[in-house]
């Protein structure tokens, strides 16, 4: 069984539902074989094979017969285009054959094995035909408009019997369908044929009173699907019992899937036992804030599932008390799994790419393999819980493939993605093996978040790589964000696009504080113990501070090493100084990080070894996670916060220290690496560029000499920020740019077909 279609106006025309009926169908249907025949040249039709709702063909032939390749890898189906390739006279040839002939517009269009014209028909004079005949070329003249040299006797007909004889398919197992005159050759073959509603009406006459081609009256997808029917195309069944029962849409108005839980899951004498939380940032409890007021709603996330365990449970409250209609939908993921898609794959391919270092990525298809199967699981899941018309807001790269899923389940939800790291430019990102799939997925959003403008900005760079865009709006980036001012700044930010007819919005939300996680640390009385501690210990030295995760994309090496280059040129700082470095070891499972490891160890050793004297030890190394409270104990104490990425997404440490300083009438200096995309927003901190050694050395210098009045008027400015644009503002912020309706202009013409 093999259906061979036109692109526009057939396989991609018709009512949305029939459209999404069609494609269904075809992907329960293994056994149908799938032909796109389109008068598209290649590089055109490749935009719809990034499409996830659009079901992947076998074979293309596009440039009205002049090529066919194999679906998948796009390479030629050599046997039957070889022979093509001997009939064409080249793309030149023709080009300079007519360049004396009056009225031709040379189509702009990608094109192989073709070579195609816009002209009156009085252009289309017995001259040219001549011409034709001379290089050896049939011309196709079609819609009033276009002209088209092609190979003599190449068409879509042509090709598709001769590809039908190559694969050795019988003429009757095939359904041709299309609706222009250029389909016409497909119907003149032994193929059974259907010319969807509305086609051209030459097209139409010409293949009137032919038994074995159907005049539809669906436009479309819906007169393939009435071909189907008619032609018994899958057997007794039909169309309608073969695809599975729609999904039943759950109860929740708001679906969060994020990769983890708003609860911690621990194993305690063969049990599992639950406790709050210690994540390191506000953003859980600020999505949970969304389901006070016992709104109903569900939050996805895995689990691992060990069968020693017992059975797995799929639904459990969260807080009973706080947020009653709450539920938490675990997705039950075995440790295997959890490791590779998470542990491993996540942070060896994505994580290092996503940061611009990705000669560090490494590329596994069996872990994308998992990875996609562990997306899925959430999409199904997502799927199950939200209601009719749903917002499903989905949290970072390590669920991409979330979206692709769940638009082909639910076509009714609304869907919005926040991106939480870095997204880099496309010359970096198009490194990545599964770059199409990824981006076709995160274009069925209909709004994707990142944290600054530069982000999005590159994300819809890379998405032009991958489909054509059409920008509908673009906005200001001032006075938010920093335009020129850091590596990532930027002046305008695109808020509106619309890719393959669909419509999908962006914008900006840094990731903000919990101010009250620091207030309360401040009032806490053991941490105000551990501050006066502090006080004593570090009296007449100065402290600068560094907080991070082992990461390669944390700079910290670069960092000792500027340290160390600070003692070396101001002898006068040392035994004044001293750099207290947290660093929180990454998970075991995480390999890659063990070189890393072992550099910055002998870094600390070999400045202290050189340096240290009684009672001074110039850095301070702590490589273990320190408590979010005890960490305000040592932001208040630091003279300068030195954060400086080489790469980061936000940087969350930079505002708990700004807010701290605030909150502490402080007066001590953030220096920030201005790649990091808290740069963009937190003016008032001293930018460096952690690429340039002396740079790095040298704003440390600088803070450590600032004079106090500029350093309580810098902070004053960054303070100010931090406490306005909160976490709480972040959430409410997002979730009301996700809901705004989209407010289409009166000529505005796109159709939404999600
Ligand atoms: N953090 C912590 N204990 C530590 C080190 C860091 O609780 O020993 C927290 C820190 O307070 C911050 C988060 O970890 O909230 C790190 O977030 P950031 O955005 O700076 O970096 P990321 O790790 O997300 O790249």
């Amino acid at each position: 069984m093999l259906l061979a279609t036109d692109l526009d106006g057939t396989f991609l025309g018709g009512e949305t539902e029939q459209r999404h009926h069609l494609y269904q169908l075809i992907a329960a249907h293994p056994e149908i074989q799938l032909v796109f025949v389109t008068g598209r040249g290649l590089e055109s039709v490749m935009p719809l094979l990034s499409d996830p709702a659009i079901p992947k063909p076998d074979y293309i032939i596009s440039d009205v017969g002049g090529t066919v390749v194999h679906g998948d890898t796009l390479q030629p189906v050599h046997e039957v285009q070889g022979p093509i390739e001997e009939k064409w006279p080249g793309e030149y040839a023709i080009v300079e054959a007519l360049q004396g002939f009056p009225g031709l517009t040379r189509q702009d269009v990608p094109q192989e094995r073709r070579c195609s014209y816009f002209c009156d028909e009085d252009a289309v004079t017995s001259e040219v035909f001549a011409m034709a005949e001379q290089l050896g070329c049939d011309v196709l003249y079609s819609a009033g408009l276009y002209l088209d040299f092609l190979p003599r006797g190449v068409n879509k007909g042509s090709t598709l019997t001769a590809l039908m004889n190559h694969l050795g398919i019988d003429a009757k197992d095939v359904l041709v369908a299309g609706d222009t005159l250029n389909d016409l050759a497909m119907y003149e073959q032994e193929f059974v044929g259907v010319c969807v509603g509305y086609s051209e009406k030459g097209l139409l006459e010409a293949t009137e009173g032919q038994a074995k081609v159907l005049h539809a009256s669906e436009p479309g997808c819906g007169g393939i699907l009435e071909a189907f029917s008619h032609f018994g195309f899958l057997g007794e069944a039909g169309i309608e019992a073969e695809i599975g029962e729609a999904a039943e849409p759950g109860k929740s108005d708001l679906v969060i899937v994020y990769h983890r839980l708003p609860y911690e899951e621990y194993v305690e004498n063969g049990k599992m036992k639950r406790r709050r939380p210690t994540s390191p940032n506000g953003i859980i409890p600020t999505l949970m804030s969304f389901f006070a007021d016992g709104k109903p709603g569900s939050w996805i996330a895995w689990s691992v599932h060990d069968p020693k365990l017992g059975a797995f449970e799929t639904h459990t409250t969260v807080d009973r008390e706080k947020y009653p209609n709450l539920v938490a939908a675990r997705v039950g993921l075995s440790k295997r799994d959890v490791d590779i898609f998470y542990k491993k794959f996540s942070k060896e391919a994505f994580w290092p790419t996503l940061h611009t270092f990705w000669e560090r990525a490494s590329f596994r298809e069996d872990h994308w393999e998992v990875f996609l199967k562990v997306n899925r699981l959430f999409a199904e899941r997502a799927a199950e819980e939200a209601a009719e018309g749903a917002t499903v807001w989905v949290h970072d790269y390590n669920l991409w493939m979330v979206p692709a899923y769940l638009r082909e389940i639910r076509p009714d939800v609304k869907i919005a993605f926040f991106h939480h790291t870095y997204f880099p430019s496309a010359d970096v990102f198009n490194v990545l093996p599964w770059r199409r799939d990824i981006v076709g997925s995160l274009l069925q959003c209909d709004y994707i978040g990142f944290h600054i403008p530069r982000q999005s900005e590159n994300f819809v760079d890379v998405a032009r790589g991958v489909a054509p865009i059409k920008v509908l709006k673009k906005e200001n980036c001032a006075p938010r964000f920093l335009s020129y001012g850091c590596a990532v700044g930027l002046e305008e930010m695109t808020t509106d696009i619309e890719v393959h007819g669909r419509h999908i919005r962006l914008g900006a939300h840094p990731v903000g504080l919990d101010m009250k996680r620091v207030t309360s640390a401040l009032d806490d009385n053991d941490i105000q113990q551990l501050m006066a501690r502090l006080r004593q210990e570090l009296a007449g030295v100065k402290l600068v501070l560094s907080v991070e995760r082992l990461d390669y994309t944390k700079g910290i090496l670069e960092k000792l090493q500027a340290f160390e280059r600070l003692l070396d040129e101001y002898p006068e700082l040392r035994g004044k100084v001293t750099l207290v470095t947290v660093c929180v070891p990454a998970a075991k499972e995480m390999t890659i990080y063990n070189k890393l490891q072992n550099q910055i160890e002998q870094a600390v050793g070999r400045i202290n070894g050189r340096f240290a004297s009684i009672g001074w030890t110039p850095v301070q190394f702590f490589f273990r996670a320190v408590p979010f409270e005890h960490l305000v104990a040592y932001y208040a104490m630091a003279d300068v916060m030195w954060i400086t990425p080489l790469r980061d997404g936000l940087n969350l440490v930079a505002k708990e220290y700004v807010a701290t300083q605030g909150l502490t009438d402080g007066r001590g200096v953030l220096v920030l690496s201005e790649f990091a995309g808290a740069a963009a927003e937190l003016k008032g901190a001293v930018l460096c560029n952690p690429h340039d050694p002396f740079e790095l050395m040298s704003s440390c210098h600088h803070a450590l000499t600032m004079h106090e009045s500029e350093a309580r008027s810098r902070l004053r400015e960054a303070y100010d920020i931090v406490r306005h644009y909160d976490i709480g503002f972040w959430g409410q912020c997002f979730l009301d740019s996700v809901n705004e309706a989209y407010q289409p202009e009166e000529d505005d013409t796109v159709v939404r077909i999600a």
